[in-house]
């Protein structure tokens, strides 16, 4: 591309502030030559079939666990999380995404013949058919790049869309990779172009596409859903969450402290599915506090160097920490009390330390807002309808769970919660389940990935009738008394019933 419609892009390691790379920030223009040579690509991809897609899929799956170190690297480089958080979330779950949706797809988009409930259609024959968009741009964040940039594409392209993706400005790297193995994999040229760039880079995307995978901000994705309207482009938006875990009295504390500690603190608390506030039951308050805080205070933070060496990463940038430290800051001034870490720490890099904040309550940002950092709030309450109000008291509604010994009671808690995804003695729907939708409600989003959900909305639908045996059609004109006499009567009969058609 010419060097004087590009202007570049520094990705930095947030474990260490250096340089890790340049990259171009595409503008406006190129994104729409390069949206125009997808689009091109693209008929040839739909009609390669379910079978042709898929054996490019298998090849890049086979291709990623080949390189896997490589790719683990350049994750953990340029988001500075663990390397167990990279292999164990991103690469398994991209593995096992290209093999879901390569099986899948097919039986997701089979065409549907459907029953005609009327009378009036007798002889006509009803299909339901899913055509790919055309072009699918996806526009991801920086916590987890590569599942939440290259990962929503999967499904795009099993579809028979081109995907044209839009990495974080912090993360392009490992997109940029995965784009590399695609095309040893197969995938046809110009089918899946890597646009990196900052926002106006996103923004153009979105004018140029046919359909919108966005996942990031709440902010961001109502301005995305904006400039989508302009031009008709449908979206999902996969946004921020206030994820609350209930402890119910009776729980087993042990596994509850183990989730809270890891699903909290898991990439420096930087995923859309964090435990974010916690809620316990008074007579289990005291001895769960015990347990989390020695869990918390064992962690090791610090620069990633190999598997094992620590637990808890850098924030992905100085604003996101800057965030962090506004709402520890404004819970103390409201109140709270910090039971362990509250502070950035003294090094080089975006650390925090991991943080549990007690005596808070839902007049604090720290309760109300997204922090997405690694910090705890825990808050007593009397008894699980004092802990179902607050956990619903959250204008987002995305992931929740419930911990107890009752099952039963358990999951007719997790039934009244305000969530898109609710779990019971686990604190998130597992990455692997990929059969049910990871959906939201409120401002944490619209539409879903996974499931038939997660691949219907990267299709468009035509309805499909054909009449196959020419019936008299009695509305057609001319209008002549008798047989408008007749068509009433026969009215009369059909729905003068209560129960039938
Ligand atoms: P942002 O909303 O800041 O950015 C997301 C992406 O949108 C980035 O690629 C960004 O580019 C791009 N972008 C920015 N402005 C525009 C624009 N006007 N039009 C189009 N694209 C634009 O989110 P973050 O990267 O900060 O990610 C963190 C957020 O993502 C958190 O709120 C988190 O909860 C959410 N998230 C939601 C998930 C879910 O499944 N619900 C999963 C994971 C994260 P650039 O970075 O270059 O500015």
């Amino acid at each position: 591309m010419p060097a004087e419609r590009t202007a570049g892009i520094t990705v930095e390691n947030p474990a260490t502030g250096g340089t890790l790379a340049t990259v171009p920030a595409i503008d406006a223009g190129t994104v729409c030559e390069a949206v125009e040579s997808a689009r091109a690509a693209q008929p040839a991809w739909g009609a390669a079939g379910f079978a042709g897609r898929a054996t490019v899929m298998w090849a890049a799956r086979r291709w990623l666990i080949a390189n896997r170190r490589r790719m683990v690297q350049t994750i953990v480089a340029e988001t500075g999380k663990p390397w167990e958080d990279a292999l164990n979330v991103e690469i398994v779950y991209v593995a096992d995404a290209l093999g879901f949706w390569a099986r899948r797809a097919r039986h997701y988009l089979r065409e549907e013949r459907v029953h005609a409930h009327s009378p009036f259609l007798i002889g006509k024959r009803l299909t339901l058919r899913r055509r790919p968009y055309g072009v699918v741009g996806v526009i991801g964040p920086w916590n987890y790049p590569l599942i939440l940039c290259f990962g929503d594409a999967i499904p795009a392209l099993m579809a028979g869309n081109a995907a044209v993706l839009k990495p974080s400005e912090l993360t392009p790297l490992s997109t940029l990779l995965m784009a590399e193995g695609m095309r040893e994999a197969g995938l046809p040229e110009h089918l899946m172009p890597v646009l990196t760039g900052a926002g106006e880079t996103g923004t153009a995307v979105v004018d140029a596409v046919d359909m919108v995978q966005f996942t990031g901000s709440t902010a961001t994705g109502k301005k995305v859903m904006a400039r989508a309207a302009e031009t008709l482009t449908p979206v999902s938006l996969e946004l921020g969450g206030k994820d609350p875990m209930i402890v119910l009295a009776d729980a087993d504390l042990d596994r509850a402290a183990d989730a809270a500690c890891w699903y909290g603190l898991c990439h420096a608390g930087q995923c859309c599915w964090s435990v974010e506030r916690i809620y316990v039951e008074a007579p289990a308050y005291e001895p769960f506090l015990d347990r989390l805080r020695s869990r918390v205070c064992a962690l090791r933070t610090g620069p990633a160097d190999g598997p094992g060496t620590v637990d808890v990463g850098p924030l992905s940038s100085e604003a996101q920490l800057r965030i962090v430290e506004e709402h520890v800051q404004d819970a103390r001034q409201r109140g709270a009390n910090v039971l362990s870490g509250g502070m950035r720490e003294r090094r080089e890099g975006h650390f925090y330390e991991p943080t549990i904040l007690v005596d808070v309550n839902h007049e604090m940002r720290a309760m109300r807002e997204e922090t997405f950092g690694p910090t705890l709030p825990v808050m007593k309450v009397a008894d699980a309808e004092q802990a179902v109000a607050l956990a619903n008291d959250s204008a987002y509604g995305l992931n929740s769970s419930v911990w107890t010994a009752n099952l039963k009671r358990g999951e007719e808690i997790a039934r009244r919660l305000k969530a898109g995804n609710a779990c019971v003695n686990d604190a998130v729907l597992s990455g692997l389940a990929l059969e049910l939708p990871f959906g939201a409600t409120g401002d944490s989003g619209l539409g879903a990935r996974h499931g038939a959900e997660g691949i219907h909305k990267y299709c468009t639908t035509q309805s499909l009738l054909v009449n196959r045996i020419a019936l008299p059609e009695l509305q057609l004109f001319p209008y002549r008394p008798r047989r408008s006499r007749y068509l009433e009567r026969l009215i009369a009969l059909l729905y003068g019933r209560t129960r039938w058609p």
